[in-house]
């Protein structure tokens, strides 16, 4: 019997990915499947930053590059962080990362032992739980409530830090529930963290360009009082289509960096240049497909939520960021798996049940709205009939 380390087994995972193995194997045996599970835009990536990316291979970008990521990108980065939010960050601080998910791997790491508390948001992207218990620390969830407009709420935080906890994970706008967390709250919540200097925040902020109904975004770096323990998540995958290039970055403060450019070195040397040089090209190009993109997502949530509102004991609550709704099905009388699977199986809907998410998900759905609005509608229309033939298992 090989002996491994334990910690492996500890290690949990995406459902989605299974739910899209599940969904793709049913469509290749003839199933007629709309997939509304999976979290990543329908779109292509724009043209001109894959023509970008073919113009680095073919002007011999080949090699390694400095593990940290090329000058010119980091200096983008910053100067598009300046642009946004008015906030000063050196191309020093900035790390080029192969996708989002590397800086929670690495910022995990970098807090996560036994004996250490970690605050993650509940619901909330599952790699974070799964990370801290890969670690031996101990994952505290922070409530994320439906009547609190799926924002996390400064006081309840607060209220879980502990001399053992070390890291807070905050995620606005939000996965699974597209909830984002208004200024007031966020502000309220770093005043409170002003008490507790050795707490560590990790800020995953992803969605930063998918927000609606003229909310803005609140970038954790525009608060002094915490920058010397900020680490802000983000990257291309979302805001320019292009989840399978692998492309991210992270803000690192301090000695942090030095950490995280030394596990880049002894795990992956550097990101895939050519993969740089398109995301070059994303941030200093035009922004219009990108603002296309968001405005055709503004489009299909709004029908998304009406036809959930419809649907025999399902309500759901408007989304304010990201590309999910997050229905609540209690009223349905079934439970989010065993909905999730029916509807897979018996109507060809894919769907994300809510405990894929947390413990606090039962009695929700996730529901991706990155699918053409014909398939929505035709999803809602297959969803309605299932609810009104179909007793609850
Ligand atoms: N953070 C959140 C909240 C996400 O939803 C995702 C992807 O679904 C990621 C991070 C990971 O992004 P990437 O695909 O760039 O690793």
């Amino acid at each position: 019997m090989l002996k491994t380390v334990a910690a492996f087994d500890r290690i949990g995972e995406e459902n989605a990915f299974a739910v899209l193995a599940r969904a793709t194997q049913l469509a290749s045996a003839g199933r007629d499947i709309i997939n509304l599970g999976i979290g990543q835009p329908d779109f292509r990536t724009p043209d001109f930053i894959v023509e970008a990316a073919v113009k680095a291979l073919r002007d011999g970008h080949h090699g390694y590059t400095p593990a940290v990521g090329i000058l010119p990108l980091r200096e983008a980065v910053a100067a598009d962080l300046g642009k946004r939010f008015a906030v000063k960050v050196s191309p020093d601080e900035i790390m080029i990362m192969p996708g989002g998910k590397p800086t929670m791997y690495m910022a995990v790491l970098m807090f996560g032992e036994p004996g250490a508390d970690i605050l993650y948001p509940d619901p909330g992207f599952p790699i974070y739980r799964s990370m801290i218990e890969y670690t031996g620390a101990r994952p505290i969830p922070v409530p994320i409530r439906e009547e609190n407009g799926f924002a996390f709420s400064a006081e309840e935080t607060l209220k879980l830090i502990t001399p053992q906890t070390r890291l807070i994970i905050l995620n606005s706008p939000a996965n699974p529930t597209g909830g984002v967390t208004p200024k007031a709250e966020v502000d309220k919540l770093v005043a409170g963290l002003e008490r507790h200097p050795d707490v560590a925040v990790m800020s995953d902020e992803i969605y930063d360009h998918m927000l609606y109904d003229g909310e803005t975004h609140v970038c954790l770096l525009s608060y002094p009082s915490i920058r010397d323990r900020l680490i802000l998540l983000n990257g291309w995958s979302k805001t320019y289509a292009m989840t399978g290039w692998r492309l991210g970055y992270a803000v690192w403060p301090g000695k942090l960096y030095d950490y995280a450019r030394k596990l880049a070195v002894n795990l992956y040397s550097c990101v895939n240049a050519a993969t740089q040089y398109a995301g070059l090209a994303a941030l200093t190009g035009p922004q219009d497909e990108c603002a296309k993109m968001v405005a055709e997502f503004d489009r299909r949530r709004q029908v998304v939520v009406a036809g959930l509102n419809k649907l025999p004991g399902m309500s759901c609550a408007t989304p304010k960021g990201a590309f999910y709704a997050f229905p609540n099905v209690k009223r349905t009388g079934w439970k989010s798996k065993p909905l999730a699977n029916a509807l897979l199986d018996e109507s060809g809907v894919a769907l994300i049940g809510g405990p894929d998410f947390g413990i606090l998900g039962e009695g929700y759905l996730r529901v991706s709205y990155a699918n053409s609005t014909e398939n929505i509608l035709k999803a809602l229309d297959r969803m309605g009939e299932f609810l009104t033939s179909r007793k609850a298992a």
